[in-house]
């Protein structure tokens, strides 16, 4: 049999500069692969066409050689494997638990009104703040769902979550990062605070959702090193992962660094970017002192 060697992944999106926060994770990562003897892969997230470019990935790459990073293989980019979140898609749909969606964003948020409006009480929001999905198309006959989508009206691929987890027991994961003390801690999910996710765009074959579980399933990561930003987003990950047979990796949500006014850094801050600081002249060892690593890594090429 061969060595168990952990396998651990940065998956940042290719539609901005990296900033401090990205710096921070990708260090952690490529820290922890090296000192495990385990493997650091790098996968760019580019499922938002409109958005990423060439140039972004190309100054991701320069960003984290700057850092003094390397990673084994070449990058995988989701855009070049929508089949395999397609055929993954297509396994839900044969379990009845998806389907199609017609309400805009606009639409639910004036659902979500008008639903304050008349009973007094506020319609329930997700994790990440967005009103829940209201579902009033989740049991429409068939024949209408292919005539609306035939007809060309703009929609988007749900999970029927009530549905998905009336099939599955209480699910876990273990959290190593978003603890006090860092010990390892055992987070019971709550999918159902995210409601009926996307999993799919009308010309995307999938979301952020679907396509991070099935990577990090046929990358073999076995370990998720990532932003506390992202914690309540690993309950969907979990159902996801159980709908669909697929291993569950150890998480770590890393604390997030905070830009001057305590608030988190954005992409389009270019004050915190990694390219600024590298063109103002900063060092690799300045950018680990300036997230809260020692100056040089513990282990070489940590
Ligand atoms: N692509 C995501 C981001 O840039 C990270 C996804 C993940 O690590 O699971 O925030």
């Amino acid at each position: 049999m061969d060595e168990y060697r952990p396998v651990y992944r940065f998956a940042p999106s290719p539609n901005g500069e990296l900033h401090l926060g990205h710096a921070f994770s990708a260090l952690l990562n490529h820290g922890l692969a090296r000192t495990e003897g385990g493997r650091f892969l790098l996968r760019l997230e580019d499922i938002d066409r409109a958005r990423c470019s060439i140039a972004y990935e190309q100054a991701i790459e320069d960003d984290l050689g700057f850092l003094g990073l390397s990673w084994d293989g070449p990058p995988r980019r989701q855009s070049e494997h929508f089949g395999d979140y397609r055929a993954a898609l297509d396994a839900l749909v044969d379990a009845g638990l998806v389907y199609p969606a017609f309400l805009s964003r606009s639409e639910i948020r004036a659902f979500a009104e008008r639903h304050f409006e008349e009973t007094g009480t506020p319609w329930p929001s997700d994790p990440d703040g967005a009103p829940l999905y209201p579902g009033l198309d989740r049991h429409l006959p068939d024949a209408e769902r292919h005539a609306r989508i035939a007809a060309g009206e703009p929609h988007a691929f749900r999970l029927d979550m009530a549905k998905a987890l009336s099939g599955l027991g209480r699910l876990s994961f273990i959290e190593t990062g978003a603890v006090p003390d860092g010990e390892a801690a055992e987070i019971v999910a709550d999918p159902s605070a995210w409601g009926d996710v996307v999993l799919a765009r009308k010309d995307v074959p999938t979301s952020y959702h679907l396509a991070v579980v099935v990577d990090d399933a046929l990358q073999g990561v076995t370990h998720v090193v990532r932003g506390r930003d992202l914690l309540a987003a690993t309950s969907v990950h979990l159902v996801l992962q159980a709908l669909l047979g697929l291993p569950r990796p150890i998480y770590h949500h890393h604390n997030l660094i905070l830009g001057p006014d305590g608030r988190k850094l954005s992409k389009s801050a270019r004050d915190t970017s990694l390219g600024s600081m590298r063109a103002a002249g900063l060092t690799a060892e300045d950018i680990r002192r300036m997230v809260g690593l020692p100056a040089t890594a513990a282990v070489a090429g940590a």
